[in-house]
């Protein structure tokens, strides 16, 4: 299949409902020649109602205080191709937080966008998205590293999200010496 015929897949995919409980909506933002994939966990339940990637507080973090980038520039499809190991919502779980992203939307779908979309950098959100990526590296490593896929730059990140508060306490250096890095990497590529 070729890009287009990926992602319209991808939009139309009801895999899930039956494991859900609710209709899917599959979230991915981009065409195939976007600059940057960013890869994260799976849409939050707002992002599954409004449709629009990153619509919430986690995303408000990672746009405009991690990337200090607009929202113009965040959902230029040009510039960002957004996914993620599972591209629906997986509902909640009794305890109020969201379920585990379905591994079998990342085996079926995320490896063809890997081999299909040209960018030129990948950022990789939060430890699931990574360990799915790099099954055999320390998560806190690669946040701090150089890392590559498929001979490409990628950036790990920790996840934005304000209940990830203990990590960015237990781990100064990131937001103090990584994220500039990490906002002159992002900037040499949008340029
Ligand atoms: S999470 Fe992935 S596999 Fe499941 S319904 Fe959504 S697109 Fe399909």
């Amino acid at each position: 299949m070729n890009f287009n015929e990926v992602k319209e897949k991808i939009l139309l995919c009801q895999d899930c409902k039956d494991k859900f409980g609710f209709t899917p909506v599959p979230i991915i933002h981009g065409n195939q020649y976007s600059k940057i994939m960013q890869i994260s966990q799976a849409p939050s339940n707002n992002v599954h109602i409004t449709k629009r990637p990153f619509n919430d507080p986690s995303g408000a973090k990672l746009k405009y205080k991690w990337y200090q980038i607009s929202d113009e520039v965040f959902y230029n499809e040009d510039n960002f191709y957004i996914t993620a190991l599972s591209h629906c919502f997986p509902g909640k779980n009794t305890k109020g937080g969201d379920n585990p992203p379905p591994l079998a939307s990342a085996k079926k779908w995320l490896k063809q966008e890997l081999d299909l979309v040209q960018n030129k950098l990948y950022i990789i959100i939060g430890a699931k998205a990574a360990k799915f990526l790099y099954p055999d590296r320390d998560f806190v490593e690669l946040v701090f590293s150089s890392n590559s896929i498929n001979d490409k730059p990628a950036i790990v990140l920790p996840h934005p999200s304000p209940l990830n508060i203990k990590w960015f306490k237990d781990h100064p250096n990131f937001e103090e010496k990584r994220l500039p890095e990490v906002r002159e990497l992002i900037s040499n590529v949008l340029k």
